[in-house]
């Protein structure tokens, strides 16, 4: 069967603001009643909230299986969305579709181990660092900060945008499963 999920990565979180706005995240969906914390946290990069009152501002429906919920997750990510469709490296600056090939695959594993990684675009020539590339299907995230929605029906457009709003940064919306 899998796992589908739902992520809302932040593009411009640094590092060291990740954590600070996870916080402020998660202060958030309390306050406004849409969740609570996790009973006892686990994970110090994952933190779980789980529904609250107004939990019905994120999803249309509400499951009742008891695994609702969110998680904030901060720290140098690797999002992605559906493998099976997967997507295209696109250049910021020339739009070109570039392939995704070794070059990208090696940036990625530079990045995930060092938070520093480039591709040079192969039509216009600039050097664009590996979180400044879009793709197709918003196949691609490389974050600190992202908001995970887990086997759920599909996050409201109007949370969305809020959650946006609260982070302050542009954010990409990756779906998929595993
Ligand atoms: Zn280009």
């Amino acid at each position: 069967m899998g796992s589908t999920y739902q992520t809302i990565a932040d593009l411009e979180a640094t590092a060291e603001e990740a954590g600070a706005l996870g916080e402020r995240v998660g202060a958030w969906l309390v306050a406004e009643g849409i969740a609570v914390p996790e009973p006892e946290p686990s994970d110090r990069d994952k933190t779980w909230y789980l529904p609250g009152p107004r939990w019905s501002h994120v999803t249309d429906e509400r499951r009742s299986l008891g695994t609702d919920g969110l998680a904030v997750v901060t720290g140098r990510t690797v999002f992605f969305g559906s493998p099976s469709t997967g997507g295209s490296p696109i250049c910021p600056h020339c739009a070109a579709h570039v392939p995704h090939d070794g070059a990208f695959h090696a940036a990625v594993d530079a990045w995930w181990a060092t938070g520093l990684a480039d591709v040079r675009c192969p039509v216009c020539g600039r050097t664009v660092p590996l979180p400044a590339w879009e793709w197709e299907n918003d196949f691609f995230a490389f974050a600190h900060l992202g908001v995970e929605h887990w086997n759920g029906p599909p996050l409201r457009p109007a949370f969305i945008a809020e959650l946006t709003e609260v982070l302050g940064h542009r954010t990409r919306l990756l779906a998929g499963k595993i």
